[in-house]
């Protein structure tokens, strides 16, 4: 008579949730998306570029916010022309969009995916002459009519044509005769310092190789350059951090944070005076302790150079990190708090009012963008 009892994994839903529906309380860290100061940043950044247009830029999925969501809001505001940084991204991103909008790859059309660029309605920026030739030739084969873009490089020698292979092309115009030329471009390498001599160099650079080519719209501002002024706008820019709430250098007013982050306590623990914490026991302490430990650890994004260098906060207070960061969690300092302040299940401060992205990657020696891109994929999201 004994009743059968149903094992713990019947009670399992048959498909597994995807992580984004669980509740909060599954997830070691709370990432706030504030879709609205997001948007807000966009048309901030398109009222300063007066009659140019701001395009979007959502490569590393949105600098790891989510290009999706991001390209959405983006549309809605007015955004007209998207770029990702490669192919994959571009065709991930293509159904999200309006098939008259542009989708421009910006990290060039890689050999032998040419084809598969044109049939997915994906703008490649040709970076090489290389790249030009073989995109035109599909288009011969194709018997396509194909868009491109050309990027020049302006001083940066990273991505884009150098002054001979602008000229080659000057040459030889029956390699733009299969191609719409929809935009010329270059990019900025220290827009970010506004006083810096490369900038006006590189815009007199830009301005002498594009008039090497068939008249076409100009690009050349990021978000930093955006701030750089008029002289810099031409007919498109392309802000990316700005967008996201990244500080983009000291003129740079106006831009609203987009990101909070919030890890949860695992544990309280007191220690005494001379207890280590955490890997390798390179902290060890001088007097007792009251520790916390978080939810969140490098494979969160929350890096290992944050050990012993980071802060995390609660109010008002900043809690030091101690030890090294785990994979899936670290230690704070919490003797600051009044007992029972903090509690299993509540939450602390990575990112937000009191620690910006920049201010975080500062004391590691990175930048935003690059917290930002790193943000792992744990965190239950919550877009605002
Ligand atoms: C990433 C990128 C941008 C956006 O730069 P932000 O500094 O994030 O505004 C614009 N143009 C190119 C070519 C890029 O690679």
């Amino acid at each position: 008579m004994i009743a059968p009892v149903a094992s713990p994994l019947s009670l399992v839903a048959k498909s597994a949730p995807d992580r984004h529906s669980m509740p909060c309380e599954a997830s070691g860290g709370v990432l706030t998306i504030d879709l609205t100061a997001l948007e807000s940043n966009y048309r901030h950044l398109s009222s300063l570029v007066g009659s140019a247009r701001c395009a979007g830029v959502v490569k590393a999925d949105a600098y790891g916010l989510g290009a999706e969501v991001v390209a959405k809001v983006l549309l809605k505001a007015g955004c007209s022309t998207f770029f990702v940084a490669q192919l994959n991204e571009a065709t991930a991103l293509r159904s999200s969009l309006p098939d008259d909008v542009p989708l421009c790859v910006l990290n060039g059309v890689a050999p032998g995916t040419e084809s598969l660029c044109a049939a997915a309605g994906i703008t490649p920026v040709c970076n090489s002459l290389d790249q030009l030739i073989a995109w035109s030739r599909t288009a011969r084969e194709m018997n396509l009519r194909l868009d491109t873009i050309i990027q020049v490089d302006s001083g940066m020698s990273r991505l884009g044509m150098s002054p001979a292979e602008v000229d080659s092309i000057a040459a030889s115009p029956d390699i733009l005769a299969p191609l719409n030329l929809k935009l010329v471009m270059s990019h900025l390498a220290c827009g970010d310092d506004p006083d810096h001599p490369a900038n006006e160099a590189q815009r007199r650079e830009f301005d002498r190789l594009r008039a090497k080519l068939p008249p076409a719209p100009a690009s050349l501002a990021n978000s930093a350059g955006i701030f750089l002024g008029r002289n810099y706008h031409y007919d498109l820019c392309r802000p990316g951090a700005a967008v996201y709430g990244i500080d983009v250098g000291p003129r740079a007013h106006g831009i609203r944070p987009v990101v909070a982050l919030k890890a949860r306590v695992a544990q309280i623990r007191e220690i005494p005076a001379n207890a280590h914490v955490g890997y390798g026991f390179t902290f060890a302490s001088d007097r007792p302790m009251r520790l916390a430990t978080l939810m969140v650890g490098y494979a969160d994004g929350w890096s290992r150079h944050f050990s012993a260098k980071g802060r995390v906060w609660c109010d008002d207070v900043a809690l030091p990190i101690v030890g090294r960061v785990s994979m899936d969690s670290c230690s704070i300092d919490i003797s600051a708090l009044p007992e029972g302040k903090l509690k299993p299940g509540d939450f602390v401060e990575l990112l937000g009012p009191h620690q910006s992205a920049d201010a975080a990657a500062g004391r590691i020696g990175t930048i935003g963008y690059e917290m930002l891109t790193q943000l792992g994929h744990r965190y239950h999201r919550k877009y605002r």
